[in-house]
């Protein structure tokens, strides 16, 4: 697979050029843009949202970070067998790497399933995590924020209340969403685990950069082991190396790729 990855992506890039002398319409400040790629890392674990920052700062890129609010407070308590007390990363990391460009966003007061709890504790977890970011987040505002969804379980009712209180949501759904719309605030996303996901991201990547286009939003965690459906990080670098010589595709992190074509 790993052999193979670099041709089939000359190939793909050729293929998505191609489209651009089509009727494909794209956003006029972004000339030639057709594919949107984000990877959307979940929860906030210390080790390895430092290494994935050290990484996408290799090529000069911005990593998409979506962290639980209560993550790195001392009374945290974990959340399953993935998400454990202790791994988390706090807001002084938060902002240090947000100060490096990237991109820090709301998982959650506490990792919730916002589905399977009465709407007023849901208001109540939304309030005190929105609270938390604005209180220790550098610049944070919740009509500029992402919320992603903890387990990327939502329902309308849910999505509805907090996605009139955020500039947009992401959810479960399509891993490829159309181009960024103001007007919709409705992301979707798939994700993969519990095991190493590398093979699977790899052949969802290639099969995006086969298609026509659009704006891929795929939810990863950890790296090297840590979290729910870890990724490699040699995979990482390696997709990266080869995303940023394809001047059809922009990495992006969500609410940056949201902003700049939306
Ligand atoms: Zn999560």
């Amino acid at each position: 697979m790993k052999l193979d990855r670099r041709k089939f992506i000359q190939q793909a890039g050729l293929t998505a050029g191609a489209v651009l002398a089509g009727n494909y319409v794209y956003p006029a400040e972004n000339p030639g843009i057709t594919h949107i790629l984000s990877l959307s890392f979940d929860d906030g674990f210390a080790r390895s949202f430092i290494k994935t920052a050290d990484i996408y700062e290799k090529y000069g890129l911005k990593a998409c970070f979506n962290v639980i609010a209560s993550g790195g407070t001392p009374g945290f308590k974990g959340v399953d067998d993935y998400i454990l007390p202790g791994t988390m990363g706090d807001f002084d990391l938060w902002n240090e790497l947000q100060d490096r460009g990237h991109e820090v966003m709301p998982h959650s007061y506490k990792h919730a399933n916002l589905t399977q709890i009465p709407m007023e504790e849901v208001k109540d977890l939304f309030t005190r995590c929105m609270d938390v970011f604005a209180d220790q987040l550098k610049g944070f505002k919740p009509e500029n924020s992402i919320y992603n969804f903890p387990f990327n379980a939502s329902n309308p009712e849910v999505e509805s209340w907090i996605g009139k209180r955020v500039m947009a949501f992401r959810t479960a759904g399509d891993l490829v969403n159309p181009m960024p719309d103001r007007k919709r605030k409705k992301l979707t996303c798939i994700s993969q685990g519990p095991d190493n996901i590398d093979d699977y991201l790899s052949a969802q990547v290639d099969k995006f950069l086969g298609s026509a286009g659009g704006w891929f939003i795929f939810n990863t965690h950890g790296l090297d082991g840590e979290g729910w459906g870890p990724l490699s990080s040699g995979l990482l670098d390696e997709m990266l190396a080869e995303f940023v010589e394809m001047k059809h595709v922009a990495v992006l992190p969500v609410g940056t790729a949201y902003r700049q074509f939306g």
